[in-house]
């Protein structure tokens, strides 16, 4: 992980506006952008397709929890 970003992340350590490299998506003003791929007729082409228009820091803590619970 040596990619070179201009990530801007908040005091709290969330990512305000820059790329998520957990989630793959593109974030800007905390929103989750849309994946730009051609295929929109695919509602769900990808994680950023899914997750489009949503808060990254409730999405984010969200699928913390969702990951929890998938391990054990
Ligand atoms: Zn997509």
């Amino acid at each position: 992980m040596s990619q070179v970003s201009r990530d801007e992340y908040d005091r709290e350590g969330d990512l305000r506006n820059g790329y998520d490299y957990e989630l793959q998506v593109w974030v800007l003003g905390y929103k989750v952008q849309e994946c730009g791929h051609l295929s929109s007729d695919v509602p769900d082409c990808c994680t950023a397709a899914r997750f489009a228009g949503q808060d990254i820091r409730i999405l984010r803590s969200q699928l913390v929890h969702i990951a929890l619970e998938g391990m054990s």
